[in-house]
């Protein structure tokens, strides 16, 4: 579908046409550096690592390994920006920068839509329509903000923390960065961010955004790198806050290590969710919404529906009409408009997949998958369900991060309250149903940061995101997300 029509010495330009109007250029980079101080720099650690697309096994660019040295520079070139330049801009000045650079952003967007999948294995109509677009909107939504701290803290002194440290995962690459930087900025801190190892592309393409949008030098930094380079941030001295969304593993180990200190702390971590079908449900939205629920963005999502609760009375229905629209499911090129399941991220996270889905089978569920056609290459996972599971079962209890949905099926309400509450994780919820007052009743007894009625994986810059329980603390989105990132005087 993307046609590679040159190479050059150290650029990969790539045209694009299918799913875009028009031809998107796209260009990447042999090879990137970090962006420290406004300037792309050679890393310390002379160590770079391949990024490979996980839909061809090909390595698309190398990137730079940042180590302990180069966060220090990080960290420094954002205490000398806070100091000396973004704590004297005005807050209405803070906004036009934050708005120049949603727009660069609206500007390039077909570029990181395309930049996005190839980095990342998912499909070009959800970079294309829904991360990017999201990603500027948050932009355009903190921007807002800016100048209006006084009114979303009341009778408040409203300060900033200082220097950020903000660390991000690989399932929604710049959509994530977008949901750090830009309250952060808003609210009058620096940043230095470190995307995941797998997905650093186009956070580097908005440090090329960030460096055309005029920003003064050190205000927003990018190290990139693997774990190591994290830690470096989580454990640096002169950071104020650490931002962190990954795995509920990786945030325990950041909560220890910053135990005793005086940094602050927010944490977006894993989910197991529950999605409710009652029987008055209207049944194929919902079925829609189980697809969508567990199967956008391959089950790579936080808060993917990943646990199904279905009442006795429709489940047959229910799951014959989910088997069906499984079985029509396209799988491969992300690249491609008219695939609805792209490429696992990496190697290893499919290697974890199938770990749980033989796991699913030795536990002695049933298991359906459909069976599309698959490419040869790249890194592929079927759709699959488990019928036949226990509430203690390791694949209904644990974080799959993949397209891997467990069923259950529940006679009363009360019942489904209390298997949807039993898990260590409170993220988010689905219910389906045609009366509000059930919806109601449900939502206020359901242990989720959020609970999506008759829709699901709905996202909205104004609307705060975050869980309970082991899926972390701390808000992102709406004027929430903005408490993350400044100190209030009385
Ligand atoms: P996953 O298991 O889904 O890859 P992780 O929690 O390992 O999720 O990764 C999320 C982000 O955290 C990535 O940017 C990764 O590099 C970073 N990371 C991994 N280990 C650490 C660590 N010990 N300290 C700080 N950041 C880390």
């Amino acid at each position: 579908m993307a046609k590679k029509v040159t190479k050059k010495e150290d650029v990969f330009s790539w045209d694009y046409a299918p799913a875009l109007e028009g031809t998107a250029h796209v260009k990447i980079k042999n090879k990137y550096d970090l962006f420290i101080d406004g300037k792309f720099v050679k890393p310390m650690s002379g160590r770079y690592f391949d990024t490979i697309n996980p839909a061809t096994e090909e390595c698309v660019s190398q990137i730079a390994h940042g180590n302990d040295a180069d966060v220090d520079k990080a960290v420094k070139a954002a205490r000398k920006a806070y100091k000396n330049v973004w704590s004297k801009v005005s807050p209405s000045d803070r906004a036009k920068y934050i708005y120049r650079i949603a727009r660069l952003m609206q500007e390039r967007a077909r570029e990181l839509a395309v930049i996005e999948t190839i980095d990342s294995g998912k499909v070009i109509t959800e970079s294309r329509d829904i991360d990017i677009p999201l990603a500027c909107n948050h932009f355009f939504y903190y921007a807002g903000w800016a100048d209006k701290l006084a009114y979303a803290f009341p009778n408040r002194k409203v300060e900033p923390l200082g220097v950020v440290g903000q660390i991000i995962p690989w399932n929604f690459p710049l959509l994530m960065a977008a949901w750090k930087i830009a309250p952060a900025l808003a609210a009058g801190n620096t940043v230095v961010l470190k995307p995941a190892e797998t997905t650093s592309l186009t956070a580097l393409k908005l440090a090329e955004i960030i460096k055309d949008s005029g920003l003064p030098d050190g205000v927003v930094n990018i190290v990139t790198g693997h774990g190591d380079t994290g830690a470096a941030i989580v454990n640096h001295a002169d950071v104020n806050k650490i931002a962190f969304t990954g795995s509920t593993q990786v945030g325990k180990l950041i909560q220890a290590s910053i135990a005793g200190t005086d940094k602050k702390l927010t944490l977006e971590l894993g989910g197991k969710s529950a999605n409710i079908i009652l029987d008055d449900a209207p049944i194929d939205q919902a079925v829609e919404g189980i697809v969508n629920g567990i199967f956008f963005n391959q089950g790579h999502v936080c808060c993917a529906g990943s646990r199904l609760f279905v009442q006795e009375n429709v489940a047959d229905l229910v799951l014959k009409k989910l088997k069906r629209r499984m079985d029509q499911l396209i799988i491969g090129d992300p690249l491609d408009k008219n695939t609805d399941i792209g490429a696992i991220n990496s190697k290893e996270q499919l290697n974890t997949i199938n770990k749980y889905i033989a796991i699913g089978k030795d536990e002695g569920a049933d298991i359906y998958q459909a069976s599309p056609k698959v490419p040869e290459k790249g890194y592929y996972c079927a759709p699959t369900l488990f019928t036949d599971v226990a509430q203690s079962n390791r694949i209904v209890q644990e974080e799959i991060f993949g397209p891997v949905l467990t069923v259950q099926t529940f006679r009363t309400v009360d019942e489904v309250i209390q298997k949807a509450n039993n898990s260590p994780y409170g993220l988010a919820a689905g219910i389906w149903s045609d009366k509000g007052a059930r919806v109601f009743n449900l939502s206020s007894k359901l242990k989720a940061g959020v609970v999506w009625a008759n829709t699901y994986n709905k996202f909205d810059p104004t609307s705060p995101f975050g869980g309970y329980k082991e899926s972390g603390f701390g808000r992102e989105g709406g004027v929430h997300g903005l408490s993350a990132y400044v100190n209030l005087k009385s």
